[in-house]
């Protein structure tokens, strides 16, 4: 059977399976629908990795991949199997190229099925299938790239990468795949080894999440241990050998011989118990060898295994660090900045409020850190606190919910305090929720300490340029407006900025996304006559405009705030929106003009 016929019989599949009653359908039905799934990938390697020189005159034309012109080129000098002698394995990355395709289908067809109204049986039925979709979906990409792998494929980067900020990442992400056990991961790495190398990070870090979360799977209570050490270097060069230890089930003697082999998982039942294709460790030790570098493999059965392999790296350009010396007299600068900052932050996470305090005080900032709505909104009252860091997921009352509080409060300078949103993983409702409850910016979890100090101080420039604009606004008289062609003064608020263009840049490309935000908002609301959204909506864009003291725009703007807490004169209220909309194309135009002349 050709490939073609092959996708149209799964493409069939895609559409009976699209108009399946899933009222009908039992769990041991599902439970079916999933083993069916989970026997296509035998049914893959039997017919198709078992084909590969069965087909040997094929042409390749005829079975190529897509893209794969591209990475031919790119490793056509580089890998050693570049050769092209499998027409099986292409065969299969076709395959399993296609197969994604209608999987994609399925998968998508269960999400929007998931939106509609189902009853709790007919959820869990959907869920199954979407689950065991999941599963095939990640055994077609091993697949995929095992073949890709095998025929030579595959495309291996050498790029400058900073190494330890690659291993913090994927000892964080490895983390969040721990949940509910008693599992220690810890890392331990020898100092001696350069911050910047020379190899492919997106591949190293395939290596290290694929051993470790083996490591993870089949340790239930216990330790597991990443330890670095550099065997070899000099000026150019060095060696890194890794060792991934734990103290999980183990692989008994006959196995372990055969674990770097295709499709193979040490016992008959590990599939059952723990998932998985068996593709991995041979698409690891394929990677490692490409990359010139070896693994193997120790363990005892009930006392832990451990993974140990070596690779070559070449010593990172010193590109960066010439970067480096500019970069770290901006951050000095900036530390400065932010001495003396009252900093109040909302965070449950003990060890993440070591963090965030020990970084902050770094700084000469004051810190104040609860869990606690009620104390932290005591602490609002008390103090003069200039910014509120914000983590989103709280036990009791969560972020977005606490900021409502804050900036429903009746003393100004609080509702008006800016919150940063701290965040492990921030979706497009979240952004949307932020920018709903009044939350001004987000950092994601990990940040760098560059990272957090970066937002503070852009967040600091912010705030003090909208206590200048405030003042400017308690005195319109005193204010440069000039009706016809608004003068911006971009000059002062690039002071603030410290004379960074970056800042000023970022300032204005938010100012223009919000007042675009608005403008949006306010049409919709205006159709539903919804005046308290458009108040809302009011509120939230003066102090930006006042920042860039857009005059202009901002008397526009506090006129519709006005209309909507006291007559909600509907037809005033479009005329207002109107008269925004002929103005901010002037005022942007005006900005634009400003910023080409200084820079
Ligand atoms: P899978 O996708 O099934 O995990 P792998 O190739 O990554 O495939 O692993 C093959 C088999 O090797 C696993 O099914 C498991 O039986 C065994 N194995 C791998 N890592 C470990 C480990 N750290 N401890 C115990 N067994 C392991």
């Amino acid at each position: 059977m050709k490939s073609k016929d092959l996708t149209y019989h799964l493409t069939d599949l895609e559409s009976k399976l699209s108009n399946l009653s899933f009222e009908k359908l039992t769990a041991e039905e599902a439970t079916n629908l999933k083993k069916s799934f989970n026997s296509l990938k035998s049914s893959l390697e039997e017919k198709l990795v078992g084909a590969v020189t069965s087909n040997a005159s094929q042409n390749y034309s005829d079975v190529e991949p897509e893209g794969v012109e591209d990475t031919k080129k790119i490793n056509s000098t580089k890998t050693s199997k570049g050769n092209l002698n499998s027409t099986g394995e292409l065969l299969v990355a076709k395959v399993s190229h296609e197969i994604r395709t209608p999987l994609n289908g399925i998968i998508g067809f269960t999400d929007l099925l998931k939106e509609s109204n189902l009853s709790v049986d007919q959820e869990q039925h959907v869920n199954a299938i979407q689950s065991a979709s999941y599963n095939l979906m990640d055994i077609i990409n091993e697949l995929l790239e095992y073949s890709k792998l095998s025929a030579g494929l595959e495309h291996f980067e050498s790029v400058n990468f900073n190494f330890y900020s690659l291993v913090r990442d994927v000892m964080y992400l490895c983390n969040t795949l721990i949940m509910e056990k008693e599992v220690r991961l810890e890392v331990d790495m020898d100092t001696k080894i350069p911050e910047m190398l020379v190899g492919d990070p997106s591949k190293l870090s395939q290596i290290l999440l694929n051993l470790i979360g083996n490591a993870i799977k089949f340790v239930n209570k216990g330790d597991i241990h990443l330890k670095i050490n550099s065997i070899k270097q000099n000026s150019e060069e060095i060696v890194l050998d890794f060792n991934i230890i734990d103290t999980g089930i183990g692989i008994s003697e006959e196995q372990i011989e055969h674990i770097f082999d295709t499709f193979r998982q040490a016992e008959h039942d590990t599939f059952k118990k723990y998932g998985g294709s068996g593709l991995g460790l041979s698409i690891v030790k394929q990677i490692i060898e490409n990359l010139n570098g070896k693994i193997n493999v120790t363990s005892t059965l009930g006392v832990g295994t451990t993974f140990k392999f070596e690779l070559p790296f070449i010593i990172g350009t010193n590109v960066a660090k010439e970067n480096d010396q500019q970069h770290k007299a901006n951050i000095n600068s900036r530390k400065e900045l932010v001495k003396g900052m009252q900093i109040l932050v909302f965070e449950d996470n003990l060890l993440n409020q070591k963090l965030i305090e020990t970084r902050l005080k770094s700084w000469g900032c004051i810190v104040h850190i609860t869990d606690n709505a009620r104390y932290g909104l005591n602490i609002l009252e008390n103090n003069k606190i200039d910014l509120v860091f914000m983590d989103l997921r709280m036990p009791v009352m969560d972020g977005f919910e606490v900021t409502r509080r804050i900036r429903s409060s009746k003393n100004t300078y609080i509702s008006q305090i800016p919150v940063i949103a701290l965040t492990a993983d921030f979706s497009i409702k979240d952004k949307e929720q932020c920018q709903d409850n009044g939350i001004n910016d987000y950092i994601l979890k990990p940040y760098s300490p560059d990272e957090l100090l970066l937002k503070l101080t852009s967040n600091r420039a912010q705030m003090e340029i909208m206590s200048k604009a405030d003042t400017n606004m308690a005195n319109p008289s005193e204010a440069t407006f000039d009706e016809k062609s608004p003068k911006i003064d971009l000059k002062s608020i690039l002071e603030e900025c410290m004379g960074e263009m970056d800042l000023l840049e970022e300032l204005v490309s938010l100012y223009k996304q919000n007042a675009l935000e608005f403008i949006g908002n306010v049409k919709h609301h205006l159709k539903l006559e919804d005046f308290e959204s458009i108040q809302f909506a009011a509120h939230k864009m003066k102090s930006g405009l006042a920042m860039m003291q857009t005059f202009s725009l901002h008397s526009i703007v506090v006129q519709m705030h006005k209309t909507c807490m006291t007559d909600r004169d509907m037809k005033y209220l479009e005329f207002l929106y109107d008269c925004f909309l002929d103005e901010y194309p002037v005022v942007v135009h005006a900005i634009e003009l400003e910023m080409e002349k200084m820079k």
